[in-house]
């Protein structure tokens, strides 16, 4: 497959005092990718995936989004995380705005979109991610698979390029995970670039292009998802699996 890259990280590294917690980071996410992050704890995951909307500084390399540099600062920088729509393990709903205000929200304030347009919008994706019915209701009346596909629903509003996922089901009970993991499958199905910090190695087998394995700051593999799980070449990469598998 010929690559047209959408996320391009080049020797990108990063401390925390003297943890270096990204060391020389290269990873290219082609458009339409789904990349699986996978790696213990601790290991430099989420860093990695703040620093690619630059909600973390990095100290050396460099990061583009379609071609472009990741501006520092200012407007430019706003508009281009606004290609980059994030979901965390805490969904960070607004608790005392409504569902359907919490997916529009974003869409006047940082798209500019009518209101009408914006509510237009979200009720099409909430339809999307089977919660049409709930669009009045309030976070906290909402389950916490529910509440994580408003999540979704409300970064896609912002039409991003690329959808970051960290750890999206680690907060959910057992019971809600896949009514997460299927909206994310559809999406992947669509076409949607993905970068997915996960624990659910089922997602990984079945919807992930490519499986990179993080190890204390560092990138250990970067392969196919048939090739990481059946052949694990890394001392650390077995570990790992061993003990999740
Ligand atoms: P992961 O997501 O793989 O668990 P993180 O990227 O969250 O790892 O963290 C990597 C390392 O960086 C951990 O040792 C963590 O304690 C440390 N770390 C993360 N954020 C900060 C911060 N803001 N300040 C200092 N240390 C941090
Ligand atoms: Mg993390």
């Amino acid at each position: 497959m010929a690559v047209d890259p959408l996320i391009e990280l080049h020797e990108v590294n990063k401390h925390f005092g003297e943890l270096h917690v990204l060391q020389d980071i290269n990873l290219t996410v082609g458009r339409g990718e789904v990349v699986v992050v996978i790696g213990p704890s601790g290991s430099g995951k989420s860093t990695l995936c703040r620093a690619i909307n630059r909600l973390e500084p990095i100290e050396s390399g460099t990061i583009r989004l379609d071609g472009q540099l990741l501006p520092d600062e200012g407007k430019p920088l706003a508009r281009l995380r606004a290609e980059v729509g994030m979901v965390f393990q805490s969904f960070n709903l607004f608790a005392h705005k409504t569902v359907l205000q919490n997916v529009s929200l974003g869409q006047v304030k940082v798209r500019g979109r009518r209101k009408d347009e914006a509510d237009r919008r979200s009720r099409e994706l909430l339809d999307r991610v089977g919660l049409a019915s709930q669009a009045p209701k309030y976070p906290a009346q909402l389950s916490g698979g529910q509440q994580q596909r408003v999540a979704i629903a409300r970064a896609l509003a912002m039409d991003p390029k690329v959808m970051l996922f960290d750890e999206p089901t680690s907060a959910l009970d057992p019971e809600m995970i896949n009514e997460v993991l299927e909206v994310m499958q559809q999406l992947a199905r669509e076409g949607m670039t993905m970068v997915v910090v996960t624990h659910e190695m089922g997602f990984a087998r079945s919807a992930a292009n490519r499986v990179v394995f993080m190890a204390d700051g560092r990138i250990v593999e970067d392969r196919s998802p048939e090739e990481f799980f059946t052949d694990p070449r890394s001392d650390r990469a077995k570990d790992f699996l061993s003990k999740i598998l």
